[in-house]
C-alpha cells in the first residue's frame, strides 16, 4: 500500500505544473530593443571574438564558470540497473535541483544514448566547453573507471563520477567520527568490503589514502571472497585479492572491525554481526534495502556503530553533503581537476563539523530536540547551511595548495559572504 501511494505522489510530483524538476531562467535583462541587441545580435559578437582571442574569458561573458553538466549513458540508474540513457533522466533532474538548492549551481542535465566508453568518451569531451565542471553519473562498472580516467586525463575541468567518490567521501567522514567514537585507529582495523563495483573501489581506495592498510582488508563480490586464488578476476578487483585462504563472507566478517556494504540487501545476518570485534562499524549501504535492515543490526549488539543508505534512519550516508560543495569549491577557484587533496579536504571539513554544536534550525529540520556527536550521529545532515561554508571553502583552499587553482581566492572573508548572500 505504502509503496502505491509513493508511486503515486512520485508520479504527480514530476508531472504537475510544468514537468520536470528545472527550468533555464536568463539573467540579464531582455524587456527592450536595446537588451535584445546586446544579448543577441549584433552585440552578442564582441564577447564572441573576446573569448576567441582568450578562451579564458569564456567564465567572464558566459555562464561556464556556474554551469556543471550531469552525464549519463542510464547503464546503473539508482539501484535500477541499465533502465536507458532517457528513463535515467529524472534521477538527473534531480540532481539538477540539488546542485541549485544546495550550492546555487546551474546544471544541464545530459542523457547519452552510447554504451560504448569510446564513443561516450568522445560525445563528453565534445561537449565540454559548455561546462565549467562534469559530474559523472550513474554509469555502470567497470567502464565508468575508465571514462572517468581518461576524461580527467583529457579534459581539464573539474570531473567526478559521484557514484564512486562521493560515496567514499561521505562514508569516509563516518568512518572518521565512528573510529573517534570507539578509540580505534585507522592503521589497525580490519575492514571487509562487500561489493567490488564503482562504490567499493573508489570507498577502499580512499580508506587506504587515509591509512587503512591493505593487508587489513578483505574485498568480497557476487561470487565469494576476492582472493589471489581467483581466475576470473577483472584488472579492478585484482589489487584487493587478499592471500588468505577465505572464500565467504561469514569467515571474512569473523573479528572484523568495520563491515562496509555495497552490493545488495540481506545477505548480512546478526550472527555474522556478533561474530565482529568489539565496537564494530557496520556501513550497510546498498539501497534501497541494506545488506542488514537497523532495526535486526541494533538488536544483534549493543556496541555497534551503524550507517545506512536511507533518510528514514540515523546515519544516512548521503552523497548530497559532498558533491554540491565540492563543485561549488572547484568552480570557484576555476580548479583543472578535482584532485585527492580535494576529496580529503572534503573528508576532514564534514568530520570536524559533524563534531562541532548542532543549531537549532538543523535541530528543527530534523524534529531532533539535541542533535550531538555520538553513535547516531557521526555525519552531518543534509539541511545543514554549515555545510556550504565549511565545505566549498575547504576544497576550495586544497585546489590552491596543490598547484590546481586558475584562480586563487584571495580575501576568504569576503568568499565567506559571496557563499551566504
Ligand atoms: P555496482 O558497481 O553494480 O557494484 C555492485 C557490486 O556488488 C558488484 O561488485 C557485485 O559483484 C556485488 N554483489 C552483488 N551481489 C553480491 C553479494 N551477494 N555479495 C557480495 N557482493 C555482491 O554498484 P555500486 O554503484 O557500487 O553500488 C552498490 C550498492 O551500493 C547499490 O545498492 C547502491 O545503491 C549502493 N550505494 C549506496 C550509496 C549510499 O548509500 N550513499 C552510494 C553508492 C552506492 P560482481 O562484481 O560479482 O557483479
Ligand atoms: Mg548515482
Amino acid at each position: 500500500m505504502a509503496n502505491n501511494k509513493l508511486h503515486d505522489d512520485a508520479l504527480a510530483y514530476h508531472s504537475q505544473g510544468r514537468p520536470g524538476k528545472i527550468e533555464v531562467v536568463p539573467t540579464k535583462p531582455h524587456s527592450s530593443q536595446r537588451d535584445l541587441s546586446l544579448a543577441y545580435s549584433p552585440g552578442v559578437a564582441e564577447p564572441c571574438l573576446e573569448i576567441e582571442k582568450d578562451p579564458q574569458t569564456a567564465y567572464d561573458y558566459t555562464s561556464k564558470g556556474n554551469l556543471v553538466a550531469v552525464i549519463s549513458n542510464g547503464t546503473a540508474v539508482l539501484g535500477l540497473g541499465d533502465i536507458g540513457a532517457m528513463a535515467g533522466k529524472p534521477v538527473m533532474e534531480g540532481k539538477g535541483l540539488l546542485f541549485k538548492i544546495f550550492a546555487g549551481i546551474d546544471v544541464f542535465d545530459i542523457e547519452v544514448n552510447e554504451k560504448d566508453p569510446e564513443k561516450f568518451i568522445e560525445v563528453v569531451k565534445a561537449i565540454s566547453p559548455t561546462f565549467g565542471g562534469i559530474n559523472l553519473e550513474d554509469i555502470k562498472a567497470p567502464e565508468c573507471f575508465e571514462i572517468e580516467e581518461r576524461l580527467k586525463n583529457e579534459l581539464d575541468i573539474p570531473i567526478m563520477h559521484d557514484d564512486q567518490h562521493g560515496t567514499a567521501i561521505i562514508s569516509a567522514c563516518g568512518l572518521l567520527n565512528a573510529l573517534e567514537l570507539n578509540g580505534k585507529k585507522i592503521e589497525d582495523i580490519r575492514i571487509v568490503v562487500n561489493g567490488a563495483g564503482a562504490a567499493a573501489n573508489s570507498c577502499t581506495q580512499l580508506y587506504i589514502a587515509l591509512g587503512a592498510k591493505p593487508e587489513n582488508i578483505v574485498m568480497l563480490d557476487s561470487k565469494g571472497v576476492i582472493n589471489t586464488s581467483r581466475t576470473d578476476l577483472n584488472d579492478r578487483k585484482k589489487p584487493f585479492a587478499t592471500t588468505r585462504n577465505i572464500f565467504t563472507l561469514e569467515e571474512a566478517i569473523k573479528d572484523a572491525d568495520m563491515f562496509l556494504g555495497l552490493s545488495v540487501a540481506d545477505v548480512l545476518t546478526p550472527e555474522m554481526l556478533q561474530s565482529m570485534n568489539s565496537d564494530p562499524i557496520v556501513f550497510a549501504l546498498a539501497n534501497p534495502n541494506p545488506e542488514i535492515s537497523y532495526e535486526l543490526a541494533m538488536a544483534s549488539r549493543e556496541d555497534i556503530i551503524f550507517a545506512t543508505g536511507r533518510s528514514d534512519y540515523p546515519n544516512q550516508i548521503n552523497n548530497v553533503l559532498g558533491f554540491p560543495y565540492i563543485f561549488r569549491g572547484a568552480l570557484d577557484v576555476q580548479a583543472t581537476c578535482i584532485n585527492e587533496e580535494m576529496k580529503v579536504a572534503t573528508v576532514y571539513a564534514l568530520a570536524e563539523l559533524t563534531k562541532k554544536a548542532v543549531p537549532d534550525v538543523v535541530n528543527a529540520a530534523y524534529s531532533i530536540k539535541k542533535l550531538s556527536f555520538g553513535r547516531d550521529y557521526i555525519i552531518p545532515k543534509p539541511l545543514d547551511p554549515r555545510l556550504l561554508t565549511t565545505v566549498a571553502p575547504a576544497v576550495a583552499k586544497a585546489a590552491m595548495e596543490s598547484g590546481i587553482a586558475r584562480k586563487p581566492i584571495t580575501d576568504w572573508e569576503q568568499y565567506d559572504h559571496k557563499l551566504r548572500d
